[in-house]
């Protein structure tokens, strides 16, 4: 399957699919939606500590699109902080580094190790299990 050329490329998951504020009732039509690139590039930039041209590199898009994704992903963290929305981690046009999975029932990702196909989650046995591929 050839992957179409602006796609991201993804390292890691994220964990989980979003963030509440605590103490308040949250409206869900007030969410910030964060994409998939957008909290990749926030884990590489703010997390790992990587330049912006290291990032870029392993996400393989260029530079300048690096640093408008970055801006962009500050620009709702910022927002859904001061305004106490929701954030949703969705969407984004990505492509992993490896085939990952997702459990259905403990919601953790893994990766295919060996040839062999997975059948169960190694958390928690479940046979309920997605294989995560393109955009999520
Ligand atoms: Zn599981």
């Amino acid at each position: 399957m050839a992957r179409p050329r602006n796609n991201s490329k993804i390292q890691i998951p994220p964990r989980v699919k979003g963030f509440n504020p605590q103490g308040y009732y949250a409206n869900p039509s007030e969410e910030v939606k964060l994409n998939i690139e957008e909290f990749e590039v926030i884990r590489l930039l703010d997390y790992e500590n990587l330049s912006q041209l290291e990032a870029s590199k392993i996400m393989e898009i260029s530079r300048p699109s690096l640093t408008r994704i970055y801006d962009r992903a500050r620009k709702k963290i910022a927002q859904a902080l001061i305004e106490a929305s929701p954030i949703r981690i969705e969407g984004g046009k990505i492509v992993y580094d490896e085939t990952w999975y997702e459990c259905l029932n403990c919601r953790s990702h893994f990766n295919k190790t060996g040839d062999n196909d997975v059948k169960r989650c190694p958390l928690c046995s479940s046979v309920e299990i997605l294989k995560v591929e393109g955009e999520l």
